[in-house]
């Protein structure tokens, strides 16, 4: 199917307005000069389109006639635009969206094009919002459909289609879906995960977007292991609309065990506990309190290469802000500061993830006190604008202006003597670095 749809499409260069590939039922249109992000895009959509006929058994007689448009912008103004004449509630603080009244989606991509076609990251989300497209095209009730539903279907699709693309036996080999694994497995771990009835019924207050969305893309590859019910759900959903549908989906799911929602959550969390997650990192050299440093001497803190020594502060409060584009093999960068003695705080940045805070224990193991998932904002190529405080008792970390996490750190004895670096295999570019 995908081998066909590529010899049809042709790419065809647009000079000084873009490029484009004309096609059904996806047309693409690329805004400036790339025919290889065109032609990326192009096969990332028929790919989708493939993936929602065979898994969900999508009619092809109404969707083959459907026709979408897939916009990418390299200008931010041209993006926001887009956002503005369309409504969306989603351009402005995400890269990309989907917009069911003028069947487009649009994406912004602010990464470094370093490699031809488009970023690993913008790949994803592609598939993601074109999957929202091929939903609204397949069932004109789409709009009634849950959210833990919907959103499902698109992360779902998003692990299967990569798993394609990057040749790999299974989904689990994936590294990015490894992470939001081991996010699931935490959650659990925390008591944080909410119950089957909890989300059946959306009732989910006070769990953030992206904590859902953690859970969502464990709920529809559980399901789909359950006997095809994500298909199945989907042949129901197009039967009951209104508001009616989000019962007859809970009461499919519900069916399913004897002993209903309760059971099979359960089984759910069984299944999520054992998935794959990372491999353990080698542990980051520990920095060690009595390194040397001055102000603009750059140096290295004794026993760990990896981690930059920028400069001596000893004030009892540290306000950091910086731009740092992470890079190489490992997307992580680390800002690492004195609390006092051999003890340290850490704030994390990696890529695909978010950021996290840890503290140094005196036996040497890091202890983590804070996380904020931010798996869209902050991945690699791109610069990221952080700012730290820790004053008065408090940690505070900003990401592009925003106030993400604030944490006691009270009676610590802060000498703000700071560094910067990462684990063996990442690279990071810092600019713009101040500090008060
Ligand atoms: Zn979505």
């Amino acid at each position: 199917m995908r081998v066909a749809a590529m010899v049809l499409w042709s790419c065809v260069a647009v000079p000084a307005q873009g490029s484009t590939v004309p096609g059904k039922p996806f047309a693409i249109r690329v805004h400036f000069q790339d025919d290889a992000i065109a032609q990326h895009a192009a096969e990332l959509a028929a790919a989708t389109w493939a993936f929602g006929k065979t898994a969900l058994r999508l009619d092809p007689a109404t969707v083959d006639r459907s026709k979408f448009e897939v916009h990418i912008y390299r200008d931010a103004k041209a993006y926001h635009a887009a956002g503005e004449r369309l409504r969306s509630v989603h351009h402005r603080d995400a890269p990309g969206f989907a917009d069911f009244k003028s069947k487009s989606a649009h994406f912004l991509l602010e990464e470094a094009l370093d490699e031809p076609g488009l970023p690993e990251h913008a790949q994803r989300l592609l598939v993601h919002e074109c999957m929202h497209l091929a939903t609204y095209a397949g069932n004109p009730g789409s709009a009634f459909l849950p959210e833990w539903y919907i959103e499902g279907l698109a992360l779902w699709t998003e692990g299967e289609v990569l798993r394609q693309r990057l040749a790999l036996a299974a989904v689990d080999d994936d590294p990015y879906e490894q992470r939001y694994n081991q996010h699931a497995q935490k959650a659990i771990a925390a008591g944080e995960f909410p119950t089957l009835r909890q989300i059946m019924a959306q009732d989910l207050k006070g769990v953030t977007r992206r904590q859902r969305y953690v859970v969502y893309r464990q709920l529809l590859r559980f399901l789909h292991g359950r006997g095809d019910l994500a298909a199945r759900l989907w042949g129901a959903s197009n039967i009951a609309w209104g508001p009616a549908v989000v019962e007859r989906l809970r009461d499919l799911v519900a069916a399913e065990t004897n002993g209903g929602l309760d059971a099979l959550d359960e089984e759910l969390r069984a299944f999520v506990g054992k998935r794959a997650v990372p491999a353990p990192q080698p542990a980051v050299p520990v920095p060690v309190a009595d390194a040397q440093g001055q102000p603009g001497q750059p140096g290295f803190l004794p026993g760990s290469p990896q981690v930059r020594w920028v400069g001596t502060h000893g004030r009892r409060e540290l306000e950091f802000s910086a731009s740092v584009t992470l890079r190489g093999q490992v997307p992580q960068a680390d800002l690492a500061f004195e609390r006092g003695g051999e003890r340290w705080l850490r704030v994390t940045i990696h890529g695909g993830d978010g950021i996290h805070v840890s503290e140094r224990q005196p036996d040497g193991a890091w202890r983590e006190l804070g996380v904020h998932l931010a798996a869209a904002e902050v991945v690699a190529d791109k610069p990221i604008q952080i700012r730290v405080l820790a004053r008065a008792g408090k940690l505070e970390v900003e990401l592009a202006k925003k106030r993400v996490l604030a944490i006691p750190i009270a009676g610590l004895d802060l000498q703000c003597r700071w560094g910067l670096g990462g684990p063996i295999g990442s690279r990071a570019r810092w600019s713009d670095v101040r500090v008060k």
